[in-house]
């Protein structure tokens, strides 16, 4: 996440309060005469996969291999940001994932995106979920931003293993630069031609999601019926939730200029915010696991992998 200018963090307070409402079950069982069933028998529901928490744990150490490989760190035009892409990438190409890597010059350095896509689904409605790729010198950039950058990759291959047939089609995306004013996202929606542009329905970020310590979670404020789709899987798990507004300080601000819905969630307190100590021991398996399974709960939901939407209507 990009240090802020002047910071402006509202806290609005609230529970996720979405009720899964069920169809009520018969008092008795009916036995139905031979013939064709009344009502047609619901598809057998596919659920979001429960990823385990070591999942985007194991992409996290990775990363801090990576950082502490490279002199420490993973930012712009650093080796430890070329190694962290080439990483990534390859992950999904394993996966099956229609992956590019664009270039993009700043700073007198080239920077990378990587954008994956899964090949399935209506190529008009596109879901889009975002992490920001590279870290401060300071540090390994960990919490900021393997956090959110692990989150979104083990979402991904989760998509992959279930060999997933979504209506809509998801696309993920690791932005370059982000610490440096949101330079890879900015550039990628900037030169996204317009069309291409209005197929994409909504964008989910994921900016320091893995913060030790995090028992509640923050969604943006950005759009409610996003939101929602966040806070019903924390509110399935127990877990409460508040609205953040992070304003200009994240990649969604890339998408949401151009008129697209966006939210994102985001983790509690970081104390080693942007400094050396944003390692490995600054993110905990809880949080991580939580951050992932909420990245794939919304892409199945949004995205409309069968059959949870729809399976109880
Ligand atoms: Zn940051």
């Amino acid at each position: 996440m990009v240090t802020p200018r002047k910071f402006a963090r509202s806290t609005v307070l609230g529970l996720g309060l979405l009720a899964l409402a069920l169809p009520g079950l018969p008092a008795g069982a009916v036995s139905q005469p031979a013939g064709p069933a009344l009502v047609a028998a619901a598809p057998a529901a596919v659920q979001p996969p429960d990823i385990p928490q070591d999942n985007s744990m194991a992409h996290a150490r990775q990363f801090q291999s990576i950082a502490t490989a490279n002199g420490g760190n993973r930012a712009h035009g650093r080796p430890g940001y070329r190694a962290s892409a080439d990483y990534v990438k390859a992950k999904l190409d394993a996966a099956g994932f229609t992956t590019t890597l664009q270039s993009f010059s700043y700073n007198g350095a080239t920077g990378w995106n990587v954008i994956a896509e899964w090949p399935h689904g209506d190529a008009n409605q596109v879901v889009f979920l975002g992490a920001h790729l590279d870290g401060v010198t300071a540090g390994a950039g960990i919490n900021d931003n393997a956090s959110g950058s692990s989150s979104i990759l083990e979402a991904a291959l989760a998509v992959s293993r279930a060999d997933a047939r979504p209506a809509k089609r998801l696309r993920f995306g690791w932005w370059g630069a982000e610490e440096l004013g949101l330079i890879g996202s900015a550039y990628y929606t900037r030169t996204l031609a317009a069309t291409e542009r209005s197929k994409i329905r909504s964008y989910l970020n994921f900016d320091m999601v893995g913060a030790k310590g995090t028992r509640t979670w923050g969604v943006y404020t950005d759009n409610t019926t996003l939101g929602n789709t966040f806070r019903a899987y924390f509110s399935s798990k127990g877990i409460a939730t508040r609205g953040v507004s992070i304003g200009g300080r994240s990649d969604h601000a890339s998408f949401s200029r151009y008129g697209i819905a966006v939210s994102g969630i985001a983790s509690g307190n970081d104390p080693c915010y942007h400094s050396r100590c944003d390692t490995i021991t600054n993110i905990e398996p809880y949080v991580m696991g939580h951050s992932t399974n909420a990245a794939a709960y919304a892409a199945w939901t949004l995205a409309g992998v069968p059959n949870l939407v729809g399976a109880f209507s």
